[in-house]
């Protein structure tokens, strides 16, 4: 083992990581300042020039940066401080917010998603600032990634770039190079309200809908003769349907939310034409059809070439750790790699502590000896891009 990956202590690893836990950081409704704080103290205390910088009012990201020369190689550790809520209590048999210890790991809220990670960040910086590294290496504790990742983007567009980034998102400690995009739709369907007794006056909005869900699962279909070789096929799912008022009423209204999932290489216009198509289908067939959409949220996927030098950098480090070479997979959720590499231009990988299985889970966890040895491929990584 290299000597630097000696300076890696188990107890530190355990105590920072349990500190995260215990600050809720919820999102929503957004909630990063006191985390920010703890984490702006720590870096501060091991020696790295730290900022907190606000995407918008009380929404700050911390960015700490070890440089020693501009010129030469530079690498982005980013990872999120939000954590989603903590959903049903009563689901959960550890308490949210105590960081127990239990069988080699810590129990809470965002342990996976993604405390362990950013303690991971911050263990290998402490380290590597011990030995000295060469090169740049820029620290983000980001806000806002649950919701719309507001922070990694504000923190580009303020310039904060280098040759590749991390991100620490739970992966088992894999390296992953690809993630789906999403996109969620509201479908609005209006029809004409009537007495149930003389149903044919009306336009059932209903009835209409179901024709537009039958229609959306055959688009399903379709897509799935697309595959992506890590993510598999782009996907399409009707999530919640809204409608109707009495059963003696026709409905003049029914809404549905449709989440569609994408694959790299699919592209915004592309989704939204395949839905206009099925509107137009629809509507040509049947004059009384009536209905329009919004895009309630989207979010792009992305992918990094398996060619590039990070992510055999990446491979390696994992490998001299763990003993296994795990390969190069793909993230089925969508996170803020997208920023670096659609808008920064930036390769990137997705690689942490814990599992995306915990992730957003009661009962959430993360094996500790995960974030000991995620804190140790950090550092290799670090120490072998940067010089
Ligand atoms: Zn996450």
């Amino acid at each position: 083992m290299p000597d630097i990956l000696r300076r890696i202590n188990t107890n530190k690893v355990i105590d920072l990581t349990r500190e995260l836990v215990r600050i809720p950081s919820e999102n929503p409704p957004g909630n990063e300042n006191k985390i920010s704080e703890f984490i702006k103290e720590q870096l501060t205390k091991i020696g790295i020039p730290t900022k907190i910088l606000e995407f918008s009012k009380r929404r700050p990201s911390v960015i700490g940066i070890i440089s020693n020369d501009n010129k030469s190689k530079s690498l982005i550790f980013n990872g999120h401080t939000d954590t989603v809520p903590v959903g049903d209590y009563s689901l959960w048999k550890h308490e949210p917010y105590e960081a127990n210890i239990e069988g080699g790991r810590i129990y809470g809220r965002g342990a996976s998603d993604m405390k362990g990670g950013l303690a991971a960040m911050l263990i290998a910086a402490e380290a590597l600032i011990e030995t000295g590294v060469n090169g740049r290496l820029v620290l983000e504790f980001v806000a806002d990634e649950e919701v719309t990742g507001y922070g990694t983007k504000d923190l580009l567009e303020r310039g904060y770039k280098a040759e590749y980034a991390i991100i620490g998102e739970p992966t088992e400690l894999k390296v992953q190079i690809a993630h789906k995009g999403v996109m969620n739709l509201r479908f609005i369907v209006k029809g004409k309200s009537a007495h149930a007794s003389m149903p044919q006056t009306g336009v059932n909005a209903i009835c209409k809908a179901s024709k537009l869900c039958l229609t959306l699962q055959d688009l399903q279909t379709q897509l799935s003769n697309q595959r992506h070789p890590l993510l598999g096929e782009p996907t399409l799912n009707v999530g919640v349907i809204k409608g109707g008022v009495k059963s003696n009423v026709v409905p003049d209204y029914c809404e549905l939310i449709v989440e569609r999932r994408l694959i790299p290489g699919e592209t915004k216009t592309q989704a939204l034409h395949e839905v206009d198509k099925v509107l137009n289908k629809l509507h040509n067939g049947d004059p009384s059809f009536n209905a329009n959409y919004e895009v309630l949220h989207y979010a792009e996927p992305s992918e990094t070439p398996l060619e590039s030098s990070l992510v055999k950098v990446a491979r390696e480090c994992v490998k001299e750790v763990t003993g296994s070479d795990f390969g190069a997979s793909g993230f089925p959720a969508t996170c803020d790699m997208r920023f670096f590499v659609n808008q920064g231009r930036i390769p990137s990988i997705i690689l942490g502590p814990g599992s995306l299985h915990q992730a957003h889970a009661a009962d959430e966890y993360i094996e500790i000896d995960q974030v000991v040895k995620a804190a140790q491929i950090y550092t290799l990584i670090a120490l072998k891009l940067l010089t």
